[in-house]
């Protein structure tokens, strides 16, 4: 299955498509992480995509759909993937469409997690996320780990990401309004996308989610 998931910063996206990816046995591709890896290995593409972050704004689509298309291309992704956070405006999701093509694929649904905008906010305020595995992520409010600061699934850091901060997640919000939410019209044209109403326990989003996919 090949799968993209939208939904404003802080809809949950990253927290559902590493449990939707598990249970669908597809590898779960995340632009945002894959810049965070980048930076943290101090590579050039990570050097170029910090600015951008940093201030909330998207990352040039010369860098993020070079990027996007090579992780694509990986085997373990040839028998289908999750997308989480790419295509994040309309540029991206025509340069998807043909890359798509060029390898004879067609998505085959895109879940729109809705959330509130107030919910939003208060749901990037209190996140955490693990230093080792971008997929262990807690709330210090809704989903607390048991020690302060530590991840209890490995043992790693807990930390708040550099643009989850309030200044630069007004921004993030405001970019997605401007840019991202036009995908999906994009989307919607080609009859793929189904909402998923986003504001309910972690599980029964994931189910939600895997009854659109025809999981259930
Ligand atoms: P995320 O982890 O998906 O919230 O992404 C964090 C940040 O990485 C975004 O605010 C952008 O600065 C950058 N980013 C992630 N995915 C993309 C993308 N598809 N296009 C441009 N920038 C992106």
């Amino acid at each position: 299955m090949r799968i993209l998931l939208v939904g404003p910063p802080g809809a949950g996206k990253g927290t559902q498509a590493a449990l939707l990816a598990r249970s669908l046995g597809i590898p779960h591709i995340s632009t945002g992480d894959l810049f965070r890896a980048n930076i943290s290995q101090g590579t050039p593409l990570g050097q170029q995509a910090k600015a951008f972050m940093d201030e909330g704004r998207l990352v040039p689509d010369e860098v993020t759909i070079g990027m996007a298309k090579d992780r694509m291309e990986q085997p373990d992704a040839e028998g289908g993937f999750l997308l989480d956070g790419f295509p994040r405006n309309v540029a991206q999701a025509e340069a998807l469409d043909v890359i798509l093509k060029e390898g004879g694929l067609t998505l085959d649904a895109v879940l729109d997690l809705e959330v509130p905008e107030d919910e939003v906010v208060k749901r990037i305020a209190g996140r955490r996320m693990c230093r080792k595995d971008s997929s262990h992520i807690f709330h210090v409010v809704y989903s607390p780990s048991k020690a302060d600061g530590v991840c209890d699934v490995c043992g790693g850091e807990l930390y708040q990401r550099e643009d989850d901060r309030e200044d630069t997640v007004r921004k993030r919000l405001e970019v997605y309004h401007t840019e991202t939410e036009p995908i999906i019209d994009y989307y919607k044209s080609q009859e793929l996308v189904t909402t998923i109403p986003a504001l309910a326990e972690v599980s029964e989003v994931t189910r939600r989610a895997m009854a659109a996919l025809g999981r259930d």
